[in-house]
């Protein structure tokens, strides 16, 4: 939540020119009145993402991400709220005043400092029962059966949770944390009957930490044939599963142009010790999006190190794809014949010098998924053969860029002696038919269409667009239009706004109105109502005319919503009266400057 003043955020965002921040993340070109470049938010190579300097706004046209500069850093960062203002304040040099925080707001922040405290206290606990408990299961097993130098085990802070159920309980209490704060960690089973009771219990232990360090979590393998054979830390107010990475904190400054992506812990940690500290994976769960993009923000390249088996297979494919939709280019490092990249590592046989051949020979994606696909095809039948290149024509129709597309063609020709010309006619072909499945990006809609709904709230974006980017028009079309004739609560509240900010101000800042609204996803929206689009309107004439269709549409649409929704018979023999007029909108006198 916001802990500062409406005053001090617009100071903030003020400062802060949108292009200039922008500007270090996304490389802009300037084209009209705004900037474009290739949106950070989904994977595109077109260009639809634009910065406006005079509405000090962004919004991709493509995806619908949008917002003023302290969306955008909240967005790209991941960052809270107030780290957002914080890190726009101190880029700016603003001393922001001592905030004032709720009991509530304090009390969730300090738990989350006291969360990061007691996993510290932990990871040291099981780091010492490691070594110096006189059970020492756990250490002979990262030694012997991991082959883990005693620097590997000290540099991850690999500890042991033993037999008992009690022990970490009593070590936290005794270190005087209270019963609510051990509740939050994640760390404990608690019941009435039997108290809190410690939640990992022979088990290895792996502390995960955040980039900045902080112990966030544990993950804990089970010594012998137990269930589960992982064990991971639940969510909680430190440790969000999804917008981690397992040695990312390392991985990150090695300065290497790609991260090496694994399965497992001990893959990571083994690969680490065999000389490759770029290697990550992600927390107990499969690879997913958000973790991709937190991958973009260090390295644009990724090498798969998952196992060999049929499991890792299909995870190789799962990762692809969310790679490729992040726009990050993938690698599939070939790890066969052993299982796993710790074992190739470590085996006698094949090692370090060996995985690093394989790192240089690792597979590009898109090949290795066709390879895979074709698993499925009998290309000795003639037909089997047809349908496989069908399939793989679909695949390389997905490629928006035609050079990109082309060069990969060309690659699938080589593979299969098909010639580049005949897979090029049957990909034209598809594209004529419209059949584009792969593609589930979701659409920018422009125009009026689409049906009714939608072309109604396209009408309302557009105006509202236009009433600030076309100057004196707003003085033009006051008299016919107000914020009540706007359908949602959400477009009636910033209409509301836009049209005070015109009689109080004369002019607009759509910046300033986002900065009333919380909720990103109501950011968002703000964000599409400041941007709307129509193709196609080119000379004056087309897009006065263009205005005053919009104008009619949103005015009957509001004569027709309230006509509905009244039962005063007086207040509809108004409305009818007023609806007279609605024909003449048609042709109200417009000059654009
Ligand atoms: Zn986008």
């Amino acid at each position: 939540m916001a802990f500062y003043s409406e005053d001090i955020i617009q100071e903030v965002c003020d400062r802060n020119d949108i292009v200039d921040v922008i500007g270090q993340y996304v490389k802009l070109t300037r084209k009209g009145s705004s900037l474009f470049g290739l949106c950070p938010f989904h994977n595109e190579k077109t260009g639809s993402f634009s910065v406006s300097p005079s509405k000090q706004m962004y919004y991709c046209f493509g995806c619908g991400a949008g917002g003023n500069v302290l969306t955008f850093v909240r967005e790209y960062e991941n960052y809270s709220f107030t780290e957002a203002i914080e890190y726009l304040a101190d880029r700016a040099g603003i001393d922001l005043p001592k905030v004032e925080m709720t009991e509530e707001e304090k009390r969730a922040s300090d738990l989350k400092s006291r969360i990061y405290e007691i996993n510290k206290e932990t990871a040291t606990f099981y780091y010492y029962q490691l070594l110096n408990s006189n059970d020492k299961k756990g250490y002979e097993y990262f030694k012997n059966k991991r082959g883990l130098t005693d620097e590997t085990i000290k540099n991850w802070g690999l500890g042991y949770a033993g037999m008992s159920r009690n022990n970490l309980y009593a070590y936290l209490k005794n270190k005087g944390f209270k019963d609510e704060e051990l509740n939050e960690a994640g760390l404990f089973h608690y019941s009435e009957k039997e108290g809190f009771k410690d939640k990992f219990w022979n088990r290895v232990m792996f502390p995960i930490l955040d980039v900045n360090r902080h112990v966030i979590a544990f993950g804990g393998r089970v010594m012998g044939e137990g269930e589960p054979k992982y064990l991971n830390s639940p969510e909680t107010r430190a440790f969000s599963k999804k917008n981690n990475l397992f040695g990312l904190y390392i991985a990150r400054s090695t300065r290497k142009k790609f991260f090496i992506l694994c399965e497992g812990y001990i893959d990571v940690i083994s690969l680490h010790q065999a000389g490759f500290t770029n290697a990550v994976a992600s927390l107990g769960t499969a690879f997913g999006q958000s973790q991709a993009y937190l991958i973009k923000k260090y390295v644009d390249e990724v090498y798969l190190a998952y196992d060999s088996d049929e499991a890792g297979i299909k995870a190789k494919l799962r990762a692809l794809s969310i790679l490729k939709e992040a726009g990050i280019s993938a690698r599939v490092i070939d790890s066969s014949p052993c299982k796993d990249p710790d074992e190739f590592v470590r085996s006698p046989e094949y090692g370090p010098v060996e995985y690093e051949k394989r790192i240089k020979e690792a597979k590009n994606g898109f090949l290795f998924s066709i390879e895979v696909l074709e698993r499925d095809y009998d290309l000795k039948d003639p037909d089997g053969k047809t349908r496989f290149f069908k399939e793989v024509a679909g695949r390389l129709l997905s490629f928006e860029d035609e050079l990109e597309r082309n060069n990969y063609t060309d690659a699938v020709a080589g593979m299969y002696s098909i010639t580049s010309e005949s897979l090029k006619k049957m990909i034209n072909e598809l594209a004529l038919k419209g059949v584009n499945t792969r593609d589930e990006r979701p659409v920018f809609k422009s125009g009026f269409n689409q049906n009714k709904k939608d072309g109604m709230i396209e009408a309302q974006k557009l105006l509202i667009t236009w009433l600030i980017e076309e100057e004196g028009l707003y003085e033009q079309l006051k008299e016919y239009i107000s914020p009540e004739d706007f359908t949602s609560d959400l477009y009636k509240n910033v209409a509301s706004q836009v049209f005070e900010q015109f009689e109080s101000e004369g002019r607009v800042n759509p910046a300033s109105i986002m900065n009333r609204f919380m909720d990103e996803d109501e950011q968002r929206e703000i964000a599409g109502l400041f941007n709307a689009r129509l193709k196609a309107v080119e000379s004056e004439e087309s897009k006065v005319k263009a205005i005053r269709d919009v104008l009619y549409k949103v005015k009957k649409n509001s004569f027709d919503t309230r006509e509905d929704s009244s039962t005063d018979p007086k207040e509809l023999m108004l409305l009818i009266e007023e609806k007279k007029k609605l024909e003449g909108y048609k042709n109200i006198p417009v000059r654009l400057r």
